[in-house]
């Protein structure tokens, strides 16, 4: 701990490049990174993160770089906070562990499960534990099959998602999300799990209006149900807004819709709030700013706000009641599920949500702020669509606005941008040729300004790299 805040702060030691360079080759000999490239690691050494303070995280050679995606989506109420380090440095001391199995609790995962059912609305009145949002989508693979066998209906078994969705990294995790690429490597997805269209106006809607194409993506999921007999559905799971996928905003009728069809056909709907929760959006969850109402509900990330890895699965009174009815065990769980340690981080995270406001916060003032101030960048010529919603944007990079056209080599702009974006102390992250961002929902008008400054210069930096004309302007 001590070696790390001295390489953090410049004035008080030398961080050097050689010690950069140790960590960074020790780093590649031994540990294998998720999704990275580890020969283009080995090659070109990891960026070293030593700490953090609000929205600000200080690499090994001192240098502070504005932390656009709250980590990975997580940091919520930015680092360094005090309370959530002496929440848990008490849970540590009072009982580091217990488990939640075979009839026992203990009072920090008592006090959670209460406090995330007064969050939520009143019809979200059970949760069940788990330490992380793949874990969370594997929960509800199980639960919702569990759950229509109890009602009588077992034939209701295969779960509806999106291409391009993502819900983590598991078997059942990576099968429910729509990423081709996750699917290739292990034999993916398992059985049981179809992918529809997603609602991704700029990239797929061609000249179709917003609105048309919102409607016409939820059909996509009436026509599937029907395909498959809706006495054989059991769920659609979807990200309110697709975080990974690129920021992809839907269109406002798409949500009403997608509500509606679930309804119709007795399909559970089960909101994915792993990015979308605990304040991003300007309000609880994600499915309130969009007005529909989830059967079952998937958190991790801002729950705890990445401090102690932690995730939930909220669970409609309507599902979870006539399993307690019937009685018997639901044969799930994890050793670290309403883990006590994550639990007290999780508390005292919700506690300075609540304490600071930080939910109306984002609604009343952050959001619409960045929301301008980004809306700017979508003026730059390499950008073709600049989006945002609460406290989640993308620029959409193009070589030619008018057509919203691609670069032939998909990919290539984005990482170009992204590594300039590292350099200029922001950290942007790129989904092909989309630059995204989620900053800590603490940061203040003055950091938003830097980041649109540092932003504005990473496009024009990287139009003129790509030789893009009118760069600059
Ligand atoms: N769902 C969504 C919407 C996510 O964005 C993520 C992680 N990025 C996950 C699930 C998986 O969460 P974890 O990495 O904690 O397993």
């Amino acid at each position: 701990m001590k070696a790390a805040k001295e390489a953090a702060m410049p004035s008080d030691s030398n961080p050097s490049a050689s010690d950069t360079r140790e960590l960074q080759r020790r780093d590649a000999r031994h540990h294998l990174h998720p999704f990275t490239d580890a020969a283009a690691l080995a090659a070109k050494g990891a960026r070293v993160i030593v700490a953090g303070e609000g929205v600000w995280l200080i690499d090994s050679e001192g240098k502070r770089i504005l932390d656009g995606m709250s980590g990975l989506w997580c940091v919520n109420v930015g680092y360094g906070r005090r309370r959530i380090v002496e929440a848990v440095a008490e849970q540590m001391a009072q009982l580091p562990y217990y488990n939640t199995f075979f009839q026992t609790s203990h009072p920090p995962a008592i006090a959670l499960a209460a406090k995330l059912a007064e969050i939520a609305p009143s019809h979200l009145g059970h949760v069940f534990f788990v330490g992380s949002g793949s874990e969370a989508a594997d929960t509800v693979v199980r639960l919702v099959r569990h759950y229509w066998a109890t009602v009588g209906e077992p034939s209701k078994r295969i779960i509806i998602a999106r291409k391009n969705a993502y819900h983590g990294s598991t078997m059942a995790g990576a099968s429910l999300g729509g990423m081709a690429h996750m699917h290739a490597q292990g034999g993916l997805p398992i059985p049981g799990i179809v992918h529809i269209e997603q609602p991704y106006w700029y990239g797929e809607g061609g000249e179709m209006d917003p609105a048309a194409f919102g409607l016409a993506r939820a059909r996509a999921l009436e026509a599937a149900i029907e395909r498959l007999g809706p006495e054989n559905v059991a769920a659609f799971m979807a990200e309110p807004v697709q975080g990974a996928g690129g920021v992809i905003i839907p269109p406002e009728s798409y949500w009403p819709e997608i509500e509606r069809i679930c309804r119709d056909h007795d399909v559970l709907l089960v909101s994915d709030e792993v990015i979308t929760g605990f304040g991003r959006l300007g309000a609880w969850f994600g499915f309130e700013h969009f007005g529909f109402t989830p059967d079952i509900v998937t958190v991790a990330k801002g729950l705890t706000s990445g401090y102690v890895p932690m995730g939930a699965v909220l669970v409609g009174d309507r599902v979870a009641e006539p399993i307690i009815a019937e009685g018997g065990e639901f044969a799930h769980g994890f050793t670290y599920s309403g883990h006590p340690v994550a639990a007290a981080a999780a508390l005292a995270n919700l506690a300075i949500i609540e304490d600071e406001g930080l939910i109306s916060r984002v609604r009343d003032e952050v959001a619409p702020y960045i929301a301008a101030r980004w809306s700017e960048l979508g003026e730059h010529p390499l950008v073709g669509e600049a989006r945002m919603v609460g406290l989640m944007g993308a620029l959409e990079l193009t070589p030619d606005k008018a057509r919203r056209a691609g670069f032939p080599e998909p990919g290539k702009v984005g990482f170009l941008c992204r590594d300039l974006s590292f350099e200029n102390g922001l950290v942007m992250r790129s989904v092909g040729d989309k630059m995204i961002i989620a900053p800590p929902l603490v940061i203040s008008r003055e950091e938003i300004d830097a980041l649109i400054t540092r932003a504005r210069l990473t496009l024009d930096q990287t139009a003129r790299e790509i030789g893009l004309g009118g760069a600059g302007a």
